[in-house]
């Protein structure tokens, strides 16, 4: 437990130790692949590198590639994206093969298939951090704010984006329309983060321990900057009002 208290302490001081962090990526230094703190630092860092145009472009020589199939793939991080082709996550977090797990789906929403994806992700391959990426100018946040006509598949698709459409009417009751979209960008955010605890028993229970770190973050698709947003503010909440499942 107190691995995760303290986790929602580190966002804080992970953005002071980003310089060091800088340093430590440019020295080849390697961090624990198991320890939340670190994996963040790797992902911040990796992206002032981006929106800095200081990239490395780490891990995608064939070496690396014949060390994957040889050994596995072995993952710090699991995102998931948007399939916006606007949000290359392992070039905006400076990553290479292996180093993310990736689900990427439009609208970032977590439904069956994506925390499936992301339980393979978490307990399988037990990456220590977690992060939902919203996106700045988000067509499926936007598709939703304005009440877009969409067709086939696409309105089961944007389902789960509503609840978090709703908050945020009731929040903002003069904001309509387009000038919803950056605060349902990052109200779906915690919506999916929401969603993926209501869900899944095994990531309640590895948030809990601290095994692993579930934190929001929207990438603007202009600047290359990630905002971090940390975790869920009424995580507490959410996760004891879900620990009475005492048949999981
Ligand atoms: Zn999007």
């Amino acid at each position: 437990m107190c691995g995760r208290v303290c986790a929602k302490y580190i966002i804080f001081s992970l953005m002071s130790l980003l310089i060091f962090g800088t340093m430590m990526a440019s020295t080849g230094a390697s961090a624990d692949s198991h320890d939340p703190t670190e994996a963040l630092l790797k992902l911040m860092s990796g992206n002032v590198r981006f929106s800095s145009c200081q990239s490395t472009h780490p891990n995608i020589s064939a070496e690396r590639r014949k060390q994957v199939t040889r050994d596995g793939q072995h993952p710090f991080a699991t995102v998931i994206a948007c399939s916006d082709s606007r949000v290359p996550v392992e070039i905006l977090f400076d990553q290479g093969v292996g180093d993310i797990f990736v689900i990427k789906v439009a609208g970032n929403v977590c439904n069956t298939d994506e925390i499936g994806s992301i339980e393979y992700g978490i307990d399988h391959l037990e990456t220590p951090v977690m992060v939902v990426l919203g996106h700045t100018h988000c067509g499926a946040c936007t598709a939703v704010a304005t009440g877009a006509d969409v067709h086939g598949c696409i309105p089961d698709l944007i389902a789960p984006i509503r609840p978090a459409l709703e908050k945020e009417q009731t929040a903002h009751p003069n904001l309509h329309g387009k000038a919803l979209v950056p605060a349902l960008v990052e109200a779906n955010v915690w919506q999916a983060i929401e969603d993926l605890f209501q869900r899944s028993s095994s990531i309640r229970r590895r948030t809990n321990d601290g095994r692993v770190t579930v934190v929001g973050a929207v990438y603007n698709i202009e600047t290359g900057t990630v905002k971090w947003m940390g975790t869920h503010p009424e995580e507490d909440s959410l996760l004891a009002d879900m620990k009475y499942n005492v048949w999981e």
